[in-house]
């Protein structure tokens, strides 16, 4: 594939995904023609060496793993992370109210999002809803309204005549309600809207116990600028990592004949700090990797050997120049669209990147042929962080933070270089192919 059908192939991906819930399932569709097992945590496991498996957690979390020939004491593992979050709103759950006949829900802040990039967006929601079956059984699936539901509609210049003088300034608890409809003096706002839920997810109202929804952008990607050269969607951040990991890894060459073991593993929570049973920062990639340990090993100090020879790539996205703000940048670390993966470092760690770990990530670059930036942060504003140092730290190995470069990251309308991505696919397949 060129670099632009990845990077179409990534749109459609994305637009499939409008949460974590979603990102998953969009995963799990990827996988199912190149034979990939799904394990339960909590049956048995028994894993051949070439064995292609994968593991959900709580829905919104996944780690894929193809058993190499040889086993991880001998050679390791192979890691590329990501995240499968986004910041934005989440409605809360007695959020549906009325006042003046139009019916609002209320949300709550996912991570940070510039918040000003919600306005006027044709926005609708997507999550997963918990209802009983037959009286007793408890189930659980996505659920989706595809059309545009809701609006955070701007108040007019005229009202607010500072607006371009002072930046829009948003009450996080008083003003970021979404209009959802106007409702006559008979209707109430809560029946009303779990019987817009009950239609959208085919469950019967009565039998809905309780959801997870997230507000997404309806607006599908596009490719954009004069020479197709650039494009945009919602959730960049960074659902077009989880993307490229999953094309280096859906590879007829990597998937046959890998030596390490190859994983994937895509966590929500990251935008939140990774600090859950399915984040980054608690026990679930550790919990795959041991049981591949169970499953493989001959001796008890056979994990150790493992984990001292892994690898890990954090793949996230990193903050490309933006010639109209020069001074948000360190002038000598500004990194540019389309000129090829960052490779992002911090003296206090907020990323992993070592000297020893960017010299490794240089030379897949160099072997496959691919272009490579510098990052760090100007010293003077905080830096951002990723999974990269918390999962490195929890597993004790090796790991390196590298993205592609993109604009707005947070916004709900981010964009990027169509090179990249075909640049990280490449790089992250070399790895995969060592
Ligand atoms: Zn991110």
């Amino acid at each position: 594939m060129t670099a632009k059908q990845q990077v179409k192939h990534l749109l459609d991906f994305i637009d499939n995904s409008p949460s974590p819930w979603h990102a998953v399932a969009s995963v799990e569709t990827a996988i199912q023609k190149f034979h990939f097992v799904r394990l339960d945590e909590t049956a048995k496991w028994q894993l051949q060496a070439g064995g292609r498996y994968y593991v959900v957690r709580d829905d919104s979390s996944i780690v894929l793993f193809v058993v190499g020939r040889k086993t991880p004491a001998e050679s390791g593992f192979r890691i590329v992370g990501a995240h499968t979050d986004s910041p934005g709103f989440r409605i809360r759950p007695n959020g549906a109210t009325v006042s003046d006949g139009l019916a609002r829900l209320g949300v709550e802040i996912y991570g940070g999002p510039i918040l000003v990039t919600f306005t006027d967006r044709d926005l609708s929601l997507a999550g997963r809803i918990s209802f009983l079956e037959d009286g007793k059984q408890l189930r659980h699936k996505p659920v989706r309204f595809d059309q545009s539901l809701l609006r955070l509609p701007n108040l007019a210049i005229h009202m607010n005549r500072g607006v371009n003088e002072d930046g829009l300034k948003l009450h996080k608890q008083n003003e970021l309600p979404l209009l959802l409809a106007q409702l006559t003096a008979e209707q109430l706002p809560k029946p009303y809207f779990l019987e817009l839920l009950a239609q959208a997810s085919g469950i019967d109202a009565a039998q809905i116990l309780s959801w997870d929804l997230a507000v997404y952008d309806t607006q599908k990607g596009v490719f954009w600028g004069a020479n197709q050269e650039f494009y945009a969607d919602s959730q960049i951040d960074n659902l077009a990592s989880c993307h490229a990991a999953l094309q280096a890894l859906l590879d007829d060459t990597v998937l046959d004949s890998a030596q390490s073991t190859l994983v994937c593993a895509f966590f929500d929570h990251e935008e939140i700090g990774s600090e859950s049973h399915i984040g980054a920062g608690g026990s679930f990639l550790a919990d795959v990797l041991q049981r591949i340990h169970i499953a493989t090993a001959t001796e008890r100090e056979d994990s150790a050997r493992a984990l001292a020879q892994s690898f890990l790539i954090s793949a996230d996205m990193a903050h490309a120049y933006q010639p109209n703000f020069p001074a948000a940048y360190d002038a000598d670390h500004r990194v540019f669209v389309n000129k090829g993966p960052v490779i992002k470092s911090n003296a206090n760690r907020r990323y992993s990147s070592e000297s020893v770990s960017i010299a490794r990530f240089i030379q897949w670059c160099e072997e496959a042929g691919v272009p490579h930036q510098r990052y760090t942060h100007r010293s003077d504003l905080p830096c951002g962080s990723t999974i990269g140092p918390i999962a490195s730290a929890k597993l004790g190995i090796r790991s390196v933070d590298v993205g592609c470069p993109m604009w707005a990251m947070h916004s709900v309308r981010e964009s990027a270089g169509v090179q990249d991505h075909g640049y990280m696919i490449k790089v992250l397949r070399r790895f995969f192919g060592d």
